[in-house]
């Protein structure tokens, strides 16, 4: 049997916001069974806590936020995409302010930070959405569909009209070994010209070149340049997986995006969930009726996947 898994220590993540500037911490720790990823505001009266689940998504724009006219949790992502890459299915994020620290940008600090603290498994079976049928959901020129397969693989391309990212993807299936090496390192990125607008307005003042691939109309400005080739298509899988997160337990599909950013993840995101046909809530390695046999061969055959 699968077992659902936490962290096994606490660790704590000092950093800036992106949006304030200011100086920012997380604690991940522990959370038992069944209680799913919730973000703590220890700096608030009474310490409210909200689940990191897609109906409790209030922002979208640019990063995804969780919160509500009292609480808000600003950057989730790049911290969700590694407890969804490492199958973690409870903790607690205590953070002391209103977004998560940007850090590097990528998910590297957080990937680290877990493994700080170390991964348990708890003594409860983990649950999947598996995807039977395919499922779609497009807006614009942009789309995210899953299809049945026997593990967890993100194909993803970007396409910007920019001389050093133009049309870009990459294919890979989700396990610690490939996020690590191929995903969590990939850094966000920001055009110089929507930057500066946006600083203007007030809004993201802790941008900046060592939290973020800048780029003006030509090149990227970071005089250590690209962690990869195509950072910009592995930056958008990151955080794919760190808004999928919000359906609440981890999917056995080939999930395929096409210019795909937060406000489509999460649209999408409800489309998976309303689309009961197209999936079972499965668990797997336990004993299943005989008509779920490829349910529990496919268990079986997902040894390197939990
Ligand atoms: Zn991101």
């Amino acid at each position: 049997m699968f077992l659902q898994r936490t962290l096994f220590g606490k660790t704590k993540i000092d950093g800036i916001g992106l949006h304030s500037g200011a100086p920012v911490s997380i604690t991940l720790r522990s959370a038992p069974p069944n209680s799913g990823i919730h973000i703590e505001r220890v700096d608030l009266k009474d310490r409210p806590s909200m689940t990191a689940h897609f109906s409790n998504v209030n922002a979208t724009a640019r990063a995804t936020s969780i919160g509500n006219e009292y609480f808000s949790a600003a950057t989730v992502e790049h911290c969700l995409s590694v407890f969804a890459a490492l199958r973690i299915d409870n903790a607690i994020v205590e953070l002391n302010g209103p977004e998560v620290p940007i850090l590097d940008g990528s998910a590297l600090p957080f990937l680290e930070a877990v493994r700080r603290a170390g991964v348990v498994e708890l003594d409860e079976a983990r649950k999947y959405f598996f995807i039977k049928k395919p499922i779609r959901f497009e807006q614009e020129d942009s789309y995210a569909y899953f299809v049945p397969y026997s593990g967890l693989r993100v194909t993803c391309t970007i396409d910007f009209p920019h001389k050093v990212i133009g049309r870009q993807s990459v294919d890979i299936d989700i396990n610690e070994h490939n996020y690590a090496n191929q995903i969590a390192g990939a850094r966000t990125f920001g055009f110089v010209k929507e930057v500066e607008a946006l600083k203007a307005k007030g809004l993201i003042q802790g941008a900046g070149l060592e939290n973020a691939v800048g780029l003006d109309d030509e090149k990227v400005l970071n005089p250590e340049g690209l962690r990869f080739r195509n950072e910009f298509v592995r930056h958008k899988v990151l955080d794919a997986l760190g808004d999928m997160i919000t359906l609440g337990a981890p999917v056995l599909g080939h999930l395929v995006l096409y210019k795909a950013g937060h406000d489509l993840m999460n649209k999408f995101v409800r489309k998976v969930l309303e689309s009961k046909d197209s999936y079972d809530i499965v668990e797997l390695g336990s004993v299943l009726e005989p008509e779920d046999q490829d349910k529990l061969s496919m268990g079986l055959a997902l040894q390197n996947f939990k």
